[in-house]
């Protein structure tokens, strides 16, 4: 067992079973996912720490809990098509691509979405499309989406992200203010958009969205 699978699986055990994530695909697709080739060379030894990382141009790979938790909020059998708008390290991407049919991620910042398109091409996921520029207006050109995550904080619900849901499809997306948000899961259940449920998910804290549903820079 190399050193580095020993570490996803101690992750695994003590930070992400032992909170309660229990399906067992995001399971085993964080135990499988090379997360320290998505860190810096210099943070290698913190890959696995059960905190986010920051991964250069003042943004941050997401905590190994945070990417569980939203991920399986997702419900993902295999067959869907995913939007993710903030590519960012690309690990939360991996696991996507890993459990799902097709994944969109769009990226603002050129650069990362440049290094995350690299490694995923080098762990062979070609079934991920990354877009540079604002994810907030979702990928009207590819959608509807089954599921659609935000891995960036909103001031308020992304409108054109809901409608790009089909109908039964989820939204995981972190709302609230730039220092503290609530982690809400929100299901389409119409095709009237006033139809949605919303469950909260928990407190948390992301970098902001910036663009037309989020904040100015
Ligand atoms: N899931 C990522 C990971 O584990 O590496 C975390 C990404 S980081 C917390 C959030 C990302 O959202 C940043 O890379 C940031 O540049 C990006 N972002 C912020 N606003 C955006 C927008 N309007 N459209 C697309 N990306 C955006």
């Amino acid at each position: 067992m190399d050193r580095y699978k020993k570490q996803r699986a101690r992750m695994v055990e003590t930070q992400i079973k032992a909170r309660s994530i229990t399906d067992p695909l995001v399971l085993k697709a964080m135990e499988t996912i090379p997360r320290h080739l998505f860190v810096d060379e210099g943070l290698i030894d913190q890959a696995h720490s059960d905190n986010p990382l920051p991964i250069g141009e003042k943004q941050t790979i997401s905590q190994p809990y945070i990417v569980a938790l939203m991920t399986q909020a997702l419900e993902l059998k295999g067959k869907e098509r995913i939007l993710e708008i903030g590519t960012g390290s690309g690990y939360q991407t991996a696991i996507l691509a890993h459990l799902a049919d097709r994944v969109f991620s769009i990226e603002r910042i050129a650069a990362l979405a440049t290094r995350a398109r690299k490694i995923l091409d080098q762990l062979n996921y070609y079934n991920v499309a990354i877009r540079v520029g604002d994810g907030s207006y979702g990928w009207k050109e590819e959608a509807p989406f089954d599921a659609i995550i935000t891995t960036a904080a909103a001031p308020k619900i992304p409108r054109y992200l809901i409608e790009q849901l089909v109908v039964g499809g989820r939204l995981v997306v972190p709302v609230g203010s730039r220092d503290v948000q609530t982690l809400y899961k929100l299901t389409r259940l119409a095709e009237d958009l006033s139809q949605i449920k919303k469950e909260d998910l928990g407190g948390c804290r992301f970098v902001s969205l910036i663009g037309e549903s989020g904040w100015k820079e």
